[in-house]
């Protein structure tokens, strides 16, 4: 039998006059009239809708913090509250609600950040959420090790750190705090976020709307929180806060550099610059389209991202052929010189550089912000090029020219043309600068995949497909936006956050020594 709102506003009704007229017949009470304030109040608090959301979460639970310690204390709560009153169905319930919700949120979430940031794809950014809630795993990440004997078991289990403060970089500001969050909590910790200063409004919201998700789950409040205002001095003061267990942070060299001199146990997720080589063996129209894919996905502005080709001699025609069979556009010497002027900086004269005979000094330059993330439209464009459809511009170039040797950060790819393969990997390597973060081979040759895989050491090593691939877009095995090369976690998971903890039971229990 179902109850219609109507009828149930009128039992209500009567059940709250009945009350009055009962307390309105009691001796020795004073207060007689019909308007108790008491009885009303409780009365109130039905909800007729079903519908508790709103009344759960306040607007001091929403996990946004403006004080480092506040954030910190409400972190270690929401953490023990996580481990004691939650089961591991539990937390996959909870993991599960706030993959719903940023699905759910993803287009809005991805023209937030590209409103804020100013960087790359509306439309990339909606895939990266899709990619993030899909394939970042869960608790079946967490292991236990068993080992049984004679003298009884031992086990080994993954348990959490506690509270962990993570850093995010601009370039992935929401997929981050969702991957690294699902990975966090799944593993049972709670994380506070120093967020990139660019991003906090649309880190903010996600924040919010992510608390709201988590404790309509079941959850604890403020398991996933972050500093209002983040910056340099707010990350300063969770780093050296004593309740401050694990720091993870993802974005450049400098930050890895700060993190590790912290004195805590850290992760560190640093900048790449990953090559590719194509060989004479490769098929060019595939090796094209995927270089494609990987150095245009999101203005290239992913760290896995493909930024500098060298291709053998006698098939580098060819491949430029395929590239512009699928919207790439190739600069010529003059429009390269235009796009040279436009995103590049000269910096400094390299004091350590050989003037050498010719009283040369060599130049340094560093990108300009207001055109990383940006379109290859838009920089064709400010070049006085109409194009409506190039994803990515291609330029031939020299080995030293600052669009190979720095992280650039925009789809403008740079080519270079080698004589041997072995030219290629040892070119490669260089050009990575022993990031040792990612690098792509187009090849069908087994034994130079091998070769470029040993030289180059990279923690992501892909074969005749996009980088992406190697992030598990289009590619197999789980996601993360968290790639720790320098501290050697490599593709980060709960497993990553997790120390080991031994438990043993010795002589089967029973047995008394002596
Ligand atoms: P960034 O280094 O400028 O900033 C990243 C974060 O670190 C921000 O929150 C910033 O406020 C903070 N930060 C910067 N310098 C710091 C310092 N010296 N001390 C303490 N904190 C500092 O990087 P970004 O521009 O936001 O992101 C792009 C960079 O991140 C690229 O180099 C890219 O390769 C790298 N990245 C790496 C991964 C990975 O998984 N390895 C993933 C994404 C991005």
């Amino acid at each position: 039998m179902s109850i219609s709102e109507e009828a149930l506003q009128k039992i209500v009704q009567s059940v709250m006059e009945n009350v009055e007229r009962e307390l309105d017949g009691r001796e020795g009470i004073a207060h007689q009239t019909t308007s108790s304030p008491i009885i009303p109040k409780k009365m109130k608090a039905i909800s007729l809708t079903g519908n508790s959301s709103s009344t759960l979460n306040q607007r001091d639970d929403d996990g946004v913090f403006t004080n480092v310690n506040e954030a910190v204390e409400q972190s270690v709560k929401a953490q023990a509250t996580f481990v004691k009153n939650i089961s591991l169905d539990g937390r996959t319930k909870v993991l599960q609600a706030i993959k719903d919700v940023v699905l759910r949120e993803k287009r809005d979430l991805s023209e937030r950040v590209v409103q804020e940031t100013g960087l790359g794809s509306i439309e990339d950014k909606v895939l990266k959420h899709e990619l993030v809630v899909a394939k970042t795993p869960g608790v079946e990440d967490l292991r236990t090790e068993a080992m049984s004997g004679d003298n009884g078991l031992t086990i080994v289990e993954d348990a959490p750190y506690g509270v962990i403060v993570a850093v995010t970089p601009v370039t992935n500001p929401t997929t981050t705090i969702v991957n690294n969050g699902l990975s966090m909590i799944a593993a049972g910790n709670s994380v506070v976020f120093n967020v990139h200063p660019s991003s906090k409004l649309v880190c903010g919201h996600l924040v919010r709307v992510i608390n709201r998700a988590i404790v309509d789950a079941g959850g604890p409040a403020n398991l996933i929180s972050m500093i209002e205002e983040p910056t340099l001095e707010t990350l300063k003061e969770l780093a050296a806060h004593p309740k401050v267990r694990l720091l993870v942070g993802t974005g450049g060299q400098g930050l890895v550099r700060s993190l590790l001199q912290s004195g805590k146990k850290a992760i560190g997720a640093g900048a790449g610059n990953p090559p590719v080589i194509v060989d004479e063996t490769a098929n060019l129209e595939q090796a094209a389209k995927s270089i494609i894919l990987g150095a245009s996905f999101d203005h290239n502005i992913l760290c896995i991202a493909e930024k500098e080709v060298f291709v053998l001699k006698e098939v580098a025609d060819d491949l430029i052929y395929q590239f512009l069979q699928h919207d790439a556009y190739v600069l010529n010497r003059d429009e390269l010189e235009k796009v040279m002027n436009l995103v590049l900086i000269e910096d400094r004269l390299d004091k350590n550089a050989s003037p050498g005979c010719s009283l040369q000094t060599k130049k340094t330059y560093h990108i300009s912000k207001e055109w990383i993330g940006q379109s290859a439209n838009k920089i064709l464009q400010k070049i006085g090029i109409r194009k409506e459809n190039a994803r990515l511009l291609l330029c031939e170039v020299d080995f030293e020219h600052p669009f190979v040797q720095l992280e650039q950060m925009m789809p403008v790819l740079p080519i270079v043309r080698v004589d041997s393969f072995e030219e290629a990997v040892d070119k490669a390597v260089s050009a990575e600068h022993g990031n040792r973060h990612t690098a792509v081979i187009h090849s069908k040759n087994v034994d130079r995949m091998s070769t470029f895989a040993r030289a180059i050491e990279t923690t992501i090593f892909v074969k005749n497909a996009s980088s992406l691939a190697g992030v598990g877009f289009g590619g197999e095995g789980y996601t993360t936006m968290t790639i720790a090369g320098p501290t050697g976690e490599g593709v980060t998971s709960a497993r990553s956050f997790t120390r080991k903890r031994r438990c043993v039971l010795a002589e089967g229990g029973f047995r008394i020594i002596g």
